[in-house]
């Protein structure tokens, strides 16, 4: 299969990408159906490329597609029919750049020592560049770009006895941020790495467990959600139950942020917090920071919905959906290039001119990147014949790229990086921008104190610059992430 990416029209200077994991094991025969499902349920933590691997007691089966998940795995498609199996892991994949070719799709199958290893990850390494490297030197033959295959090959080269001391061992070199679900040897197993910057739950089915990168992920296959797993923690799932170890040195969690801000489903629950209702108590504290009179709080949907109900709620402002979104579109992240991104996004919104016309509007999203989606949207909603248009944010300034696996461009690109509030303002067209204060969105994840500046709760380098892992490397690896 051919990507309909061209290199030459690429305008991101480094490669980006997301992903969700999904695991299922003790389920009669039916494992590959149920990853098919919760595949589905994540699928906009990565919409580029799927991939299952199933096991039926004898034989591994994998199948992997670009794509979105029901184009690969529907209930009648003959790829889904060959698999089969009580335990199977999948992956779906996103990433900008032209790196989508089959062999970068998970989950990786490989044949090592102790027999095939299935494995999926979520998250983006840090030193993956000069593990590589020193692994190439030393004779090391890789079938991908990416940087989980560096895992597999510091796994096939371990000499401990059990495949879990080996993959413990491989991950004792690692850098940076994993959600992994790997599958060999009639077990299933999860590993988050120790500051938990990516998300992994576990669930529980009658017969069997699941992992999952999200809760809607248990929710579709029916499974009860059990608990996170823990930051560091290892959870190994055989014929005998459901194990936990914690081999790695404890770290402060350091979970991500920008999962509650945008990019998890507002359905899912992480260690606790629905996400939804972390995303209005934000709208809530915007209301509660910047007091604006207007007539109407109008969503940037999806994304903005939850916080401008928030903002509604809490200003007593009427909620309008004053910009309509087209589902039929997907994110607007999703196109490799400025030009396809300008043009989805008016593909993706339109003005629903009666509850705009005449009218002073607060616009709410969740956030303001290169400033493309909200320099169009201010000027579809004045335009449409708003009077004012005030622009709140549910997130601070975003200054700094993510190195732990979710999609943002190179900071010369973030347009708070380079420009001040006003002139942002200025730039996007808007009456005046509010973005919520950091302390401000702490208080919306349930820090009453706001964020600790010595120790903050969450990884929030895209807001701060403050990168809780520390690399012994040189510079971060550029290699595609996962
Ligand atoms: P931009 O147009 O570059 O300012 O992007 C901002 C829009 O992209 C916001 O409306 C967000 O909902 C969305 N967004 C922010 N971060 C991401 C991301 N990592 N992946 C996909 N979409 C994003």
């Amino acid at each position: 299969m051919t990507t309909p990416f061209d290199a030459s029209l690429d305008d991101s200077d480094s490669l980006h990408e997301e992903c969700a994991v999904f695991g299922v094991y003790g389920t009669s025969d039916s494992a590959h159906l149920l990853t098919a499902l919760g595949l589905h349920a994540l699928q906009h933590r990565g919409q580029e490329a799927t991939g299952m691997v199933a096991f039926d007691g004898e034989n591994f089966k994998e199948m992997r597609g670009l794509g979105h998940v029901g184009e690969n795995f529907d209930a009648g498609s003959e790829a889904l029919a060959a698999m089969s199996g009580h335990a199977a892991i999948g992956h779906n994949r996103y990433s900008t750049t032209g790196q989508s070719e089959l062999k970068n799709i998970q989950p990786f199958l490989t044949e090592l020592a102790f027999g095939h290893f299935g494995l999926a990850h979520n998250g983006n390494l840090i030193n993956a560049e000069r593990l590589r490297s020193s692994l190439v030197a030393s004779g090391a033959l890789f079938q991908s770009t990416t940087d989980t295959e560096v895992i597999i090959h510091l796994i096939a080269r371990s000499h401990r006895q059990t495949p879990e001391e080996r993959i413990i061992e491989a991950l004792m070199q690692i850098e940076g941020a994993y959600a992994l679900v790997c599958l060999f040897d009639n077990k299933l197993i999860g590993v988050r790495d120790p500051y938990g910057i990516r998300p992994l739950v576990l669930g529980k089915l009658d017969d069997g467990y699941v992992l999952a990168s999200e809760s809607c992920g248990l929710d579709i296959v029916g499974a009860e959600f059990v608990r996170d797993v823990a930051p560091g923690e290892m959870i190994v799932i055989d014929e005998e139950g459901c194990h936990s170890s914690s081999p790695f040195a404890k770290q402060n969690s350091k979970f991500c942020i920008f999962e509650f801000v945008y990019f998890a489903r507002p359905d899912s629950v992480f260690d606790g917090h629905g996400v939804y209702q972390a995303r209005k108590a934000i709208g809530s504290e915007l209301a509660k920071q910047k007091a604006i009179s207007a007539d109407v709080v109008v969503p940037v949907p999806d994304s903005g919905v939850p916080a401008a109900l928030g903002y509604a709620e809490e200003s007593g402002i009427p909620f309008e959906l004053g910009i309509i979104r087209n589902h039929y579109v997907g994110r607007t992240f999703i196109q490799p290039t400025q030009a396809g991104r300008t043009q989805s996004v008016r593909m993706k919104h339109n003005a629903n001119i009666a509850m705009l016309e005449g009218k002073s509007v607060i616009l709410i999203d969740d956030s303001i990147v290169r400033g493309t989606t909200s320099r169009k949207i201010v000027s579809m909603v004045k335009e449409a014949g708003a009077k004012e248009v005030h622009m709140c944010i549910a997130s601070p300034p975003t200054i700094s790229p993510c190195f732990y696996g979710v999609d943002t461009p190179d900071k010369d690109k973030l347009i708070a990086s380079y420009m001040s509030v006003e002139e942002i303002a200025a730039e996007i067209g808007a009456d005046s921008l509010t973005f919520i204060s950091h302390d401000g969105l702490y208080r919306a994840m349930g820090h009453a104190e706001g964020r600790d500046k010595d120790c903050p709760q969450f990884c929030d380098a895209c807001f701060s610059g403050d990168y809780p892992i520390k690399t012994a490397s040189a510079k971060f690896s550029t290699g595609t992430k996962s």
